[in-house]
């Protein structure tokens, strides 16, 4: 599938957790519409991995071993970014999944931390870094079909993701005054390394219950985050985007 085409030659963004997954198809994309941008990620390897095989973006991209749980590593992030910040998508997540039976303390405050508390800790860090005099500031985050919907063996992360979306709401009605828009994508079952490793006729069964008859592709994810980081997408504000093929329909 072809990415739609967009201009992001001035524009400077961050991706967290944009090493590997889903992250790492919107970091690819944005450098390949010009703009330059700053992955934060966890892991050193994988920060290492993602750097080899951008290397032809090399002068677009700046790359920070980040911990969204952890705000000191936050900061030096933001202090070590040679330029000001246009974009930020907030994709860094992880999961714990079991039964709320087996689910421990550890599963939920991971979850929690991560994928709710880490937005706050990476928007409020980065919040001084964004370009005063862009008019088009765009904080984009990644929740989950599962924060709209729930799910079995997620109390943690459907949590987590349902608190992205007040976040998120919250946001675009505080910033929308400073110039920016703040809305949240809620991906349905999106094919990644960790997908591509389940038994193939799980895969088949949750194709099945798409209506479109196909799981999700990292490209509609990236996709969607270049429509809303777009000039084109200035009065979309404090909305979730269902990019799950309409499997909740
Ligand atoms: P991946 O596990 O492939 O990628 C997540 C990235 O986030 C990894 O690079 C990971 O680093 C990084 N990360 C994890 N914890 C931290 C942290 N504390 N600080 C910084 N970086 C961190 O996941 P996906 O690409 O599948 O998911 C991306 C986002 O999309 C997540 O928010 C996920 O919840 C959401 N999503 C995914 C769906 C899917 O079907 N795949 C469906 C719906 C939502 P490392 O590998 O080093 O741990």
């Amino acid at each position: 599938m072809e990415n739609i085409k967009f201009n992001f030659n001035d524009k400077n963004v961050v991706v967290t957790g944009g090493a590997s997954g889903i992250g790492f198809k919107i970091t690819s994309s944005f450098l390949q519409a010009g703009a330059k941008v700053s992955i934060w990620d966890y892991s050193q390897e994988a920060l290492d991995v993602a750097k080899k095989e951008l290397a032809q973006y090399a002068s677009q991209l700046h790359l920070a071993q980040v911990d969204v749980t952890n705000r000191q590593s936050i900061s030096a992030a933001a202090t070590s970014l040679p330029w000001a910040v246009d974009v930020l998508i907030n994709n860094a997540g992880i999961t714990r999944d079991k039964s709320f039976a087996k689910l421990s303390e550890s599963d939920w405050d991971a979850v929690i931390s991560t994928n709710l508390t880490g937005l706050f800790n990476v928007a409020k860090g980065l919040f001084e870094k964004f370009n005063g005099s862009s008019a088009q500031k765009r904080i984009i985050n990644i929740s989950s079909v599962v924060g709209l919907y729930g799910n079995f063996g997620q109390a943690n992360y459907a949590s987590a993701k349902a608190g992205v979306i007040g976040f998120t709401k919250t946001l675009g009605k505080e910033l929308g005054r400073k110039g920016f828009t703040v809305n949240a994508i809620a991906p349905g079952f999106i094919r990644t390394a960790m997908t591509n490793a389940m038994p193939k006729e799980v895969l088949t069964g949750m194709e099945a219950k798409v209506p479109v008859a196909r799981l999700g592709e990292v490209e509609d994810i990236a996709n969607a985050c270049m429509f809303l980081a777009s000039e084109q997408a200035s009065y979309i504000n404090g909305t979730v985007v269902s990019v799950d093929g309409g499997i909740v329909l």
